[in-house]
């Protein structure tokens, strides 16, 4: 395809160059009949493509793997990771990076198909994904962009018009997926295993200069890219408590070193506050629950850091104290981050010493009172909204007392800028995604207009702002399938 000018891509495919043993060169595998059901013209925007200039069908051909742009060089990675804190080796079982697209601005972008068939990876795997889970992917990472939380993000859909076998024939789907990088914790752990201090050296210059050039001269290099990846962990994860994120599968395999939020599998938003939320249908015990996922973090970055051990120190006992000494400040720091993201997400601006207790209590009363997480923050913010009954006893009016009398000039600012009004609540997101199964998308686009801008009051946004009447304690997810 003479596409390259015309769209304007420009690859440049930098991990294509890495050890053979990173990757595995493979092309998609060609669908039946492909038919482009979403295109991402924003995303298209920020990174310089122009998909107007090639018709519907083309398209199709270009995100189903039918046809692929010039300068691709095509490939499966490889990598490990603990699943349920049990250590297997994985690699792209259904996924294909194209490459790299350098924008004008000289961004990097990996684009890679998600469901485009088998790889060496696969293992008992079809290599296939079903719609409504790459729809799901698609409708979650951008909303979680729009949140202002780092993630991977989603540049278009296609179905391939084959069906994927599951517990019954499902529609299959191909899901192209931006990130600034695909290296995830479990590609360490994968170089780790193969006991090579040239392929471990590589990966960890390769990820600096790709992602934290800022530490390319430090003197210790391994070192510093721990404590960065502490740093940008927390920050992931505080955010996604900000907003009541459950990630559902924090797997080592799904952290991604860049920081960003990746794999959008059984991931569900919470409704009425409680810190052992948990969906996934696998999760028998909470591990990846949302009051857990700071612990579980820690647990991913210890991790991490063994794989880089030697690097550290080539003193065996020193690396692991000073990998420990580091690991051992992930709560302090975590502490630090939630609080200040607490304390913004009620407008409380300077220090008090009373801010830990005004917090406490708050989300005391949400846990028993089973309050909506993020429209009691809504309520707080004046916002209008319609269950404000739910807020009307002596508990949560004697709190409300106490918390007002607290507040500042800029708090309601600040307020409006941490607490989203508007969240892809999980019956919302299953009955778009319904409709979008039987053809029709249009509550899909409705949804994914409403999420755009989560922290403006909008009209649009009352449809899309409280939990269902019964709850959802019963709501259940399942991995990406
Ligand atoms: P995930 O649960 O998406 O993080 O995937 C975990 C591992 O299973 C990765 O190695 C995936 O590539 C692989 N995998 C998931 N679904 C499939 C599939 N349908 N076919 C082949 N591999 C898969
Ligand atoms: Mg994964």
């Amino acid at each position: 395809m003479s596409d390259k000018n015309k769209i304007g891509w420009n690859f440049d495919n930098s991990y294509s160059n890495l050890p053979k043993s990173f990757i595995y060169e493979i092309s998609p595998v060609p669908v039946k009949s492909p038919e482009l059901i979403i295109l991402n013209y924003d995303l298209a925007d920020q990174m310089g493509l122009n998909f107007f200039k090639i018709d519907k069908e083309e398209q199709a051909k270009l995100f189903s793997g039918n046809s692929l742009p010039k300068g691709t060089k095509s490939l499966a990675q490889a990598y490990a990771g603990h699943q349920f804190g049990h250590f297997t080796i994985l690699g792209d079982g259904r996924a294909v990076l194209l490459g790299e697209h350098i924008s004008k601005s000289n961004q990097r972008f990996d684009v890679q198909f998600k469901g485009s068939g088998q790889t060496p990876f696969s293992r008992s795997g079809d290599g296939r994904a079903a719609l409504g889970p790459m729809l799901r992917e698609y409708l979650i990472s951008e909303a979680m962009h729009s949140l202002n939380i780092p993630t991977t993000r989603s540049l278009a859909v296609v179905r391939t018009g084959e069906d994927v076998i599951r517990e019954r024939p499902l529609p299959g789907a191909i899901l192209t997926r931006v990130a600034s990088s695909h290296i995830r914790v479990g590609t360490f752990q994968f170089i780790k295993t193969r006991d090579n201090l040239d392929e471990l050296n590589t990966l960890v210059d390769y990820t600096i200069k790709r992602h934290y050039p800022e530490i390319l001269k430090s003197k210790n290099k391994a070192y510093d890219l721990l404590t960065t990846l502490i740093n940008k962990q927390i920050e992931l994860v505080v955010n996604w408590m900000r907003v009541g994120f459950i990630h559902g599968v924090m797997n080592t395999d799904n952290m991604a070193i860049s920081g960003e939020t990746i794999d959008y599998g059984p991931c569900a938003f919470m409704n009425s506050y409680n810190p052992g939320t948990c969906f996934s249908s696998i999760d028998h015990m909470g591990r990846y629950a949302y009051g857990n996922q700071p612990a579980i973090t820690k647990w991913n970055l210890a991790r991490f850091a063994e794989c880089i051990l030697s690097l550290i120190s080539p003193k065996k006992d020193e690396a692991v104290k000073m990998a420990t000494e580091v690991i051992d400040k992930f709560d302090k720091q975590y502490e630090k981050k939630w609080f200040d993201m607490m304390k913004n997400k009620l407008g409380l601006i300077g220090d008090d010493k009373d801010d830990k207790v005004i917090i406490s209590e708050l989300l005391e009363l949400m846990k028993d009172q089973e309050l909506d997480y993020t429209n009691t923050f809504c309520f707080l913010m004046n916002s209008e909204i319609s269950i404000k009954n739910d807020f009307q006893n002596n508990k949560f009016n004697n709190w409300k007392m106490k918390w007002q009398k607290r507040l500042t000039k800029d708090s309601h600012k600040l307020m409006e800028y941490s607490n989203p009004k508007i969240i892809p609540r999980n019956h919302n997101v299953e009955n778009v995604l319904k409709s979008a199964e039987d053809n029709d998308l249009a509550p899909f686009n409705d949804m994914l207009k409403a999420l755009k801008n989560p922290y403006t009051n909008q009209e649009i946004l009352a449809k899309y702002r409280y939990p269902p009447a019964k709850g959802d304690k019963k709501y259940q997810t399942f991995c990406g399938t």
